[in-house]
């Protein structure tokens, strides 16, 4: 079972990767993927991204009425 991180880190020397904005640009769908250089060690390695989204519904209080 592979284990997801909320960073990106490199597999071969444990680099994390903080800046990650460029690729939840490329990243939308949940199980994208991507080939990431590592800034430390030079190695390509696959990102898979793993997206949740929750939503909470509320109703909205209706305004008073003055008659
Ligand atoms: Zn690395």
């Amino acid at each position: 079972m592979p284990e997801y991180e909320d960073q990106i880190v490199c597999p071969y020397c444990g680099d994390v990767d903080y800046d990650n904005c460029d690729y939840l640009r490329e990243l939308k769908m949940d199980g994208d993927s991507t080939t990431v250089t590592c800034g430390s060690c030079g190695k390509d390695h696959n990102v898979i991204i793993s997206i949740s989204i929750a939503f909470l519904s509320e109703p909205i209080p209706e305004a008073p009425s003055h008659v």
